[in-house]
């Protein structure tokens, strides 16, 4: 997710678009949404098709046609999922499924194999989280986290597939807190500002349906 917002704000400042920035984190984590899959219905497809390069473009097709360079950071967003951040740290990744059913990654081209729980990983994760949270607040993107609004909804996204299990385990065993309690403070910080974001659009959206007075609608 650090990777993506630094990535989608550098494109946005240069292309001179506006971001979403709670839809761009969301994208950038919705190729892990084959772990749910895998825990519902026992799929074998982790880093498989969510995690292609050549399904991430067909779906972006529409979206460029209407959106044009509005996109650019969104797409950036989603494949540097697997494009930097899976490819360098586990590989395994089938990046041009269905025309190959070849397996990707830095390891796949010779390099040593990286894992998640390496020191390597652990330091380049880190040191994103502290540059992208040193842009957050430099560029004050850290205030839309606070405001009450419909778009932020979509940080359920996040909050129940990647940092619920990162964090406390579930649905596995194994809490991040326990493996690597550097990483999991990373992620706690998030799951509290997600669930800062999701709160205060509650709130807002419970005000305007049962308070009285202020009706305007949320943006
Ligand atoms: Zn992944």
């Amino acid at each position: 997710m650090a990777l993506a917002y630094l990535l989608g704000k550098g494109a946005s400042k240069v292309l001179h678009t506006k971001i979403n920035i709670p839809l761009l984190l969301v994208l950038s984590i919705l190729p892990d949404i084959d772990i749910v899959f895998g825990v519902l219905f026992h799929s074998p497809f982790h880093r498989g098709p969510t995690h292609s390069l050549i399904v991430a473009a067909l779906i972006f097709i529409p979206v460029f046609i209407i959106y044009r360079k509005k996109a650019v950071p969104y797409f950036l967003g989603l494949i540097s999922h697997f494009l930097i951040g899976d490819f360098i740290v586990g590989g395994q990744l089938l990046l041009l499924w269905p025309l190959s059913f070849s397996r990707f990654g830095l390891h796949e081209l010779g390099f040593p194999f990286i894992s998640i729980y390496s020191s390597v990983n652990v330091a380049l994760e880190l040191s994103l989280f502290v540059i992208a949270t040193l842009v957050l607040i430099i560029s004050r993107d850290w205030k839309v986290f606070f405001k009450g609004r419909l778009s932020n909804l979509v940080l359920i996204i996040p909050l129940t597939t990647v940092l619920l299990p990162s964090t406390i385990g579930y649905p596995f065993t194994d809490s991040l807190l326990v493996i690597e309690p550097a990483l999991a403070l990373a992620h706690i910080f998030y799951l509290v500002l997600f669930s800062i974001a999701v709160f205060a659009t509650l709130v807002s959206l419970y005000r305007r349906w049962f308070g009285s007075g202020n009706k305007k609608p949320l943006a």
